[in-house]
This record gives structure tokens, C-alpha cells and sequence, in this order.
């Protein structure tokens, strides 16, 4: 007796190899049988006419934001994700020191949804990853530790090279989290602390992490006018300290830069030739997303929020900020300067509700400023607690990389609903869409991909990039994460201007073997988190 057998599904499994007619049977949480299916089950679906997928797999995430305080987050799951890859851009809630929580909570506070609760209770990743075992998860999460969370626990916001002993502390946390069974090290050389990080320091660090097997994972120092020269460090830093690399969310920023990834990826390329394991991953639209405060420089940002608002009071500060965004700062990324002030759409605000969804130029008018002005003044109401959408990618050149063999596919996205305190705010509409977008607009409308190849790209790719060994394909013996779609009727609804709308044409998804969403709701909450195994 069979716990479910799936039938007459069009079975796609994950390699990319074309789809069949077939049966899935599960038990106990596990796939046992793929093919042809006879013997009794506890409960049959039925798949006439629908893809039978593995779960898919979402490469870069930011669900964990919230994870511990809203385990029944929906945004993905009613997309057929069942497991995400989180702890992105060096950003993650543990390890934490005590003595230096209260600057990660208030860096992190703009990711996270006024209303949401945490805790802080734990200090180790180990600690963290009981707290979210012990509550569950709509979907599986496979965790990376955050360079920038490392940073900040054992040097603050400190706008220097770490001393010896300082370095050695973070090796130490390091370790210490990959044991508790993290996936890799992730970075985010825009934001700081990260962004004060020298390559020897995260050479130091990719080697620890090589060590326990892991992967490096990196926001990029420079995604627009240094985006070569920042593609070369990632695969330096993976040839140095022999360690696999996923470069993240991938994109030349900026009209002026479109067509450079013409070169990186050719510089990816050439690195697989003489042996250096580097990827990427992509997400289908043109906009990024970050915070407000990424469109100021480093410095103005150095030591704790607290001392970027006295900066942003201080008439000498912003004169000095001013001259940067519209004269550039050699190395740094300036966003505002590359996007232009009518592509920056304001994302989530908490005092300044009535912009959400304004452009700063749109901001800028009614407030009668000059845009920069606009842009500080916002940021100080907000006390640095805004996000935007910038769009600054050519549609083009993001279809080039998503048809690219070494991409897969990652949302960028964090947790979200259409409901309770996640629902609140103008999120970027790939927190709900980016799966069936790629399947409705880039397989079905464009043929940019085969539904095959597309399915991979979001499933096997990701789960052998991170080395989750039992995920990503349907074969017996592989947990029992699956999707069953309409291939003519999915479809991402979500939008800039309406974000909080779930795709259509997803019928049924297991995680874990247990039925997660059927009837086009979230029918239990079944995933958990998934740690590497020394
Ligand atoms: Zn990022």
C-alpha cells in the first residue's frame, strides 16, 4: 500500500531529459516508484493532463528574514517551491553576539515587515536552525551562513580590515556553523558590513568553508560599471580557495553596461575550462530590489544606522553625499546615478506610505525637492527602513542569461501572503511570481526554453550546485517534493503594482510527501530545514 500515487502525469524529472507518460508513487515521505505504478494507494491524484515536476528549488532566497516568526509563509509554496536556498548576500539572522545584536536588528529591520515578531532567542546557527526545526517551514531550507552577519558578530560595523585575531574569531563561527550543517558562505559586497571586506579576508573565509564542503555564494561587489573586474574576484576567490562558486543573481546593471555579460560569462567560461566549478543563478525580470540606503555610499553608512542618520542630518554629510551620487566614487556602485531617479519605484515604506509604488522622481516632484534631497530626507523619516525596485536590466540580455546552460533559477525573493502580517508594502512581484513567470512567458510564450530544460534549471541545477543530494529530481529513493502544473495554465499574476496576487495553474505540490497545496491553498506545512551532512 502506497501512501500516494500520482496518475498519468507527464512525467518531467528534473535532468532535462524529455518528458515521458507515467506514475510517481510515494511512501513514507519518499519517492519510491516512477513509471508505470500498479498496487493500491491511500490517495490517488489524479494528473490527466498536467507536468508531474520535482519541487522546485529556489536558488536564492530571503525567506529566512521571516521564517522564524511566520513558518506558514505562502508566496513560494503556491509556486511549487519546496526548497529554498537562504541565508543570502551575507545576510542572515545567526550566529549572533550578543554585544552586537542590536546593529544587526536594526540592519536588518528594513527586510523585515513591521508587525512581524522575532525573538532573537538563539545565538548559534545550531541554536537557529532547533528554533526553525522545531516550528517547521512551508518549504525545506537549506541555510548558508551570511559573511556580513560573521562580520558584523565579531567586528560591528568597523569600516577596516579585521586584525589577525579578529579574522581568526570569524573563521571560528564560521566553522563552527557549517558543522551545524550550513551549505556554504554567502556575500554581499554592496552592503556593510560586507562591502568593507577586503578578497584576502573572504579568501580566508572561502577556505573554511571549502573545507566543510561548501559552496561560496556571492552578491557581487559591483553589478554595473565594475562588473567585470567583480565577476574576476568571485572566480578568483574560488580558484584561490578551491571552492565551488555561484555567482548570484546575475546582471549588467545600468543601460550604460548593458551587453557586458558577453564578457562574464565568457570569463565563467574560460574559468570551467581550466577547472574553476563556477555558475550563477537569474531571476526573469528587469527590476532588482534592495533597500533605500543602497543608494548611498559605504561610508555614510559605517558604524551603525544610528550614525548614517546623524550623517544624513549633518548639512557637511550630505553635501559630501550629494557630490558622490552625481560624480561616482571610485569602486562603488552607485545605483542612483546607473538607474536614474524615474527607475528607482519605491518598494515597502513605514512612515511614508503614500510613496510606496512612487518613483523618487515622482517623489521628488510632489515634494517639491531636488532628488538627492528627496532621496535623504526619505531615507531619515524612514530611519533607512525603505526598499526599492530599480530596474536597470535589459529584458534581452536577462533572457541570454537565463537561456545560458550554467544558470538556474533563484527568485531574489523574500516570504510573503496575500494575508497577515506579511501582506503589507509593494514587495517585488518574484516573491510570488518568478517561478510560473519562467514557465508561462519564457517556455510557453517566447520558447526561449523547453519546458525541460526550464524544469532543470529550477530543480537538478540548484540541487548539485549546493550538493543537496536527495532533492531536485524524481527518481525512488529522492524525497518526495513534487509539483503538478498546467503547462497551458500557469501563470504568474503578481505585478510591481499588484504584487500580492499567487500564480494560477499550480494543482497540487508535496513536500516532504505530505500535501502542502491543493485546491489552490495552502493545505499544511511540512517542510523543515535540510543541513549538510559532514
Ligand atoms: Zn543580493
Amino acid at each position: 500500500m502506497f501512501d500516494i500515487v500520482i496518475r498519468h502525469g507527464r512525467i518531467v524529472d528534473g535532468s532535462g531529459n524529455p518528458w515521458f507518460y507515467g506514475d510517481v508513487a510515494v511512501e513514507n515521505g519518499r519517492i519510491v516508484q516512477v513509471g508505470r505504478v500498479d498496487g493500491p494507494a491511500r490517495a490517488v491524484f489524479d494528473a490527466d493532463g498536467l507536468v508531474v515536476a520535482p519541487g522546485f528549488i529556489d536558488s536564492h532566497s530571503h525567506a529566512d528574514f521571516v521564517c522564524a516568526a511566520v513558518p506558514a509563509a505562502e508566496s513560494k509554496i503556491m509556486q511549487g517551491v519546496t526548497t529554498e536556498v537562504v541565508g543570502q548576500c551575507g545576510l542572515a539572522q545567526a550566529p549572533v553576539n550578543p554585544k552586537t545584536l542590536a546593529d544587526l536588528q536594526a540592519y536588518l529591520a528594513p527586510f523585515i515587515p513591521k508587525g512581524v515578531e522575532l525573538d532573537w532567542s538563539w545565538q548559534s546557527l545550531d541554536d537557529y536552525l532547533r528554533r526553525i526545526e522545531s516550528q517547521g517551514n512551508s518549504t525545506n531550507l537549506a541555510f548558508l551562513v551570511g559573511h556580513g552577519t560573521l562580520r558584523l558578530a565579531v567586528m560591528g560595523f568597523e569600516d577596516r580590515e579585521p586584525t589577525a585575531a579578529e579574522l581568526e574569531k570569524m573563521k571560528a563561527l564560521l566553522a563552527e556553523s557549517m558543522a551545524a550543517g550550513a551549505w556554504g558562505l554567502s556575500t554581499g559586497l554592496i552592503y556593510p558590513p560586507g562591502c568593507f571586506a577586503e578578497t584576502e579576508e573572504l579568501v580566508e573565509l572561502a577556505r573554511v568553508a571549502a573545507a566543510a564542503g561548501g559552496v561560496y555564494v556571492s552578491h557581487i561587489r559591483n553589478e554595473g560599471d565594475r562588473l567585470v573586474p567583480a565577476v574576476e574576484e568571485a572566480i578568483r576567490i574560488g580558484e584561490t580557495a578551491k571552492i565551488p562558486v555561484c555567482i548570484s543573481h546575475h546582471k549588467a546593471a545600468g543601460r550604460a553596461n548593458w551587453g557586458k555579460t558577453k564578457q562574464t560569462l565568457a570569463l565563467m567560461e574560460a574559468a570551467r575550462r581550466r577547472g574553476v566549478d563556477v555558475t550563477f543563478d537569474v531571476y526573469p525580470y528587469t527590476a532588482g530590489n534592495t533597500l533605500l540606503s543602497a543608494l548611498i555610499p559605504g561610508w555614510a553608512q559605517a558604524g551603525s544606522v544610528e550614525q548614517m542618520l546623524q550623517h544624513l542630518k549633518n548639512a557637511e554629510s550630505r553635501a559630501r553625499i550629494k557630490k558622490d551620487i552625481a560624480e561616482g566614487i571610485p569602486g562603488w556602485e552607485n545605483l542612483a546615478k546607473s538607474a536614474g531617479w524615474d527607475n528607482i519605484l519605491l518598494g515597502g515604506c513605514t512612515v511614508h506610505k503614500e510613496f510606496e509604488g512612487k518613483t523618487l522622481a515622482e517623489v521628488a516632484a510632489l515634494s517639491g525637492k531636488d532628488p538627492a534631497d528627496a532621496l535623504l530626507d526619505l531615507l531619515l523619516d524612514e530611519r533607512g527602513e525603505a526598499t526599492i525596485s530599480l530596474f536597470t536590466i535589459d529584458e534581452e540580455e536577462m533572457q541570454g542569461l537565463l537561456a545560458h546552460p550554467l544558470a538556474a533559477v533563484g527568485s531574489d525573493g523574500w516570504a510573503s501572503a496575500v494575508t497577515g502580517p506579511l501582506a503589507q508594502g509593494k514587495p517585488h512581484p518574484r516573491a510570488f511570481g518568478t517561478f510560473p513567470r519562467v514557465l508561462r512567458r519564457y517556455v510557453r510564450e517566447l520558447g526561449l526554453l523547453t519546458l525541460e530544460e526550464a524544469v532543470r534549471k529550477m530543480t537538478s541545477a540548484t540541487a548539485q550546485r549546493y550538493g543537496l543530494a536527495d532533492r531536485g529530481l524524481l527518481r525512488p529513493g529522492y524525497a518526495a517534493d513534487i509539483v503538478a502544473f498546467d503547462p497551458e495554465e500557469i501563470e504568474d499574476t503578481a505585478t510591481y503594482e499588484n504584487p500580492f496576487r499567487y500564480p494560477k495553474g499550480i494543482h497540487y505540490v508535496l513536500v516532504n510527501g505530505k500535501l502542502s497545496v491543493g485546491e489552490g491553498q495552502l493545505q499544511g506545512v511540512h517542510g523543515t530545514v535540510l543541513r549538510r551532512k559532514q
